[in-house]
């Protein structure tokens, strides 16, 4: 399995649009401005391969990408957390991310990427117990390391640890940068053997 030629599948605005729910697939969430986007494109080494457009309308949808493996995918979730939508768009978001989380029986599991200065927040934490709950093996990118200096940064590692310690879904807390690939590797790895497993 290679990410290197990972290519744009289909954007779902309902689970009804997803491709057929055989194979295997890894989706990412996280909240809006994360990095989410970057860490796509670090990891499959495709330049704007997941579309790091802010339009709500576009990002809401859940975008797929195959890799060179039939049926088997890489799914990019709608960002959380814009601070101008509604109340009704948020329900709405919910719903929508709700149906794939609960219905989608190919899904091996979450990537959630947080920024590594701001860890945790509420929708973090959700997802989190989300997991927990359905026993979806997780993985956390914590992203944007290279905007902290290497001390700072396993501080954060090290927080985030022990606010997880409770959790048996957490299987990969990772260390991340878009900017400078780090922890790329490792999660190239992770996704390798949750996706061929
Ligand atoms: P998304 O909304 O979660 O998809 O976030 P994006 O991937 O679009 O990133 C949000 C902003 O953070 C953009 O300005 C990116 O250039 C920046 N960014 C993302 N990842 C990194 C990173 O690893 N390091 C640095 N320095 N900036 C990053």
């Amino acid at each position: 399995l290679s990410f290197n030629s990972a290519r744009f599948l289909v954007s779902a605005p309902r689970l009804e649009d997803c491709p057929p729910d055989t194979g295997a697939e890894v989706a990412f969430a996280g909240r809006s401005n994360a990095g989410k986007s970057s860490a796509l494109n670090a990891i499959t080494a495709i330049g704007k391969l997941a579309r790091t457009s802010k339009t709500p309308g576009r990002t809401r949808l859940i975008n797929f990408f195959s890799l060179n493996r039939e049926h088997t995918r890489l799914v990019d979730l709608p960002g959380y957390g814009y601070a101008k939508v509604s109340r009704d768009m948020k329900d709405d978001w919910q719903k929508h991310l709700g149906h794939y989380l609960n219905d989608r029986r190919c899904l091996r599991g979450l990537v959630l990427v947080m920024d590594i200065r701001h860890p945790l927040t509420d929708f973090d934490q959700m997802m989190v117990e989300w997991c927990e709950h359905n026993k979806l093996p997780l993985m956390i990118l914590a992203t944007k390391a290279d905007k902290l200096k290497f001390g700072q940064a396993k501080n954060s590692m090290l927080d985030i640890t022990r606010r997880l310690e409770a959790f048996t879904c957490v299987k990969h807390l990772i260390m991340f940068s878009s900017t400078s690939k780090r922890g790329v590797d490792e999660c190239r790895a992770a996704l390798i053997n949750w996706l061929e497993g």
